[in-house]
């Protein structure tokens, strides 16, 4: 049916790639493209599907991406390489008449700052060249606007309130170390938090509120208010909401060698001259962590990330949770990938099933919770990522 190229060779395009070589059915033809070529290659034998194609390319460059895609002729590009390459993939992608997806908002080198309004900017050049793109297509963001879509769909009339949960409860015994690329990790929990209340954006230190809350099958856990790409786009797409939160798990052992590395400058992203050599710390930092590819062997215990939703149906008060919970050791099994790069990886296939089926394409460029979130949730039982809901209970929010 289709023909598609990943573009990234990390923990997510190794889910992406195992994901979509198990719908051939769908995506008939794939390549995987990244800076080291060598890395395309070892997926593909993990797969031993000798059919995939592999390429190097600089995603930071225009033009080898416009080569390459009129080489390879993709109809839709899954990016999977960092944020930093966003615009640069949109753009080759308009010159190239090939669709868009990615899991993750465009945010500029040397400012660790990330919103939507740079990718929004090319909904028009998208709707004129006839191409979709669908943003923030992994978990958080990605389902989690799905799910907000699904309950708005089926079970509320006005969405009030908004509570994304994410607690990571696993362990990879070691004793630092994070779960996506460290530098894109750490620049996005070292920020202010922020969250939505009564039509404003309220900023607060890092790390600075928690509270406990239940997960099912784990327990109570320590989460911290965050701010989260998805936020940004949920309030404006269902703007009965009057407050909107992101909170994420942390444990003490790992808060604490995070301000021991803030507090010596590691996490710092202003370049720094070192022996002659301009060198930025948190990328130093990046190479000396685990690489978060490697954490899947012995990574125990699972992961548990939902939307905990109160808001009105026929005048009354209700309450809504839906999650997902996803084994560490099973994501593992199947592709060789701990739970975190699984749980982002397998929604970024489905998004691109979803466009090859027709049920997600509209030329412009959209947030996943603009389209119908049926046929995705359907998937995500039958790809790996089973749902449950839980009504009128006691959200703890
Ligand atoms: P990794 O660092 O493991 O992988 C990134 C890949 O991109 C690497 O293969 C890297 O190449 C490649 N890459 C980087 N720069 C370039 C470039 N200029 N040209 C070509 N390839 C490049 O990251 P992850 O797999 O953990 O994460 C991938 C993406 O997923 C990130 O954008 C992350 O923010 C997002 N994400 C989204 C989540 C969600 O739920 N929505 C959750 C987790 C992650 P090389 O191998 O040479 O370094």
């Amino acid at each position: 049916m289709g023909r598609v190229i990943i573009i990234g060779a990390g923990g997510v395009g190794t889910v992406v790639a195992h994901k979509v070589a198990q719908n051939a059915d769908i995506f008939t033809d794939i390549m995987i493209a990244s800076r080291t070529k060598s890395k395309c290659d070892a997926i593909v034998q993990a797969i031993g599907n000798p059919n995939i194609k592999t390429a190097q390319v600089d995603a930071d460059n225009v033009e080898e991406l416009v080569a390459l895609f009129n080489s390879f002729k993709p109809e839709i590009v899954i990016n999977v390489a960092l944020p930093y390459q966003d615009l640069t993939i949109m753009e080759a992608c308009l010159q190239a008449g090939v669709n868009y997806l990615d899991t993750a908002n465009y945010e500029p080198k040397d400012e660790a700052h990330f919103e939507y309004s740079w990718q929004w900017a090319y909904k028009k050049r998208f709707e004129d060249a006839g191409l979709t793109a669908i943003l923030g297509c992994g978990f958080d963001p990605g389902v989690t606007g799905v799910f907000t879509a699904y309950a708005a769909k089926h079970y509320f009339d006005e969405i009030e309130y908004l509570d994304i949960v994410d607690c990571n409860a696993g362990d990879h015994h070691k004793a630092f170390a994070t779960n996506f690329n460290p530098e894109i990790n750490i620049r996005e929990i070292t920020q202010n938090g922020r969250y939505f209340q009564d039509g404003e954006w309220v900023t607060t230190a890092p790390l600075s509120i928690h509270q406990d809350v239940t997960y099912p099958n784990i327990g109570p856990r320590d989460s911290y208010l965050l701010f989260h790409e998805e936020l940004e786009s949920l309030v404006k797409n269902f703007p009965t909401i009057k407050r909107a939160r992101f909170w994420m798990t942390f444990g003490q052992e790992y808060l604490t060698h995070l301000r021991v590395i803030q507090n010596i400058g590691m996490a710092s992203i202003e370049p720094i001259n070192y022996n002659g050599q301009e060198i930025v710390p948190l990328q130093f930092l990046k190479a000396v962590l685990p690489n978060p590819q490697d954490l899947g062997e012995n990574y125990e215990g699972e992961t548990s990330i939902g939307c905990r939703i109160r808001g009105l149906k026929d005048g009354k008060e209700r309450t809504y949770y839906v999650y997902n919970n996803c084994s560490h050791r099973a994501a593992y099994e199947e592709t060789g990938m701990q739970g975190v790069s699984y749980t982002t990886g397998v929604p970024a296939m489905i998004g691109a099933m979803m466009f090859f089926k027709g049920e997600w394409k509209r030329p412009g460029v959209w947030n996943v919770e603009e389209f119908n979130p049926d046929p995705f949730m359907e998937q995500l039982n039958v790809q790996g990522l089973p749902w449950h809901e839980e009504f009128d209970k006691n959200l703890e929010m």
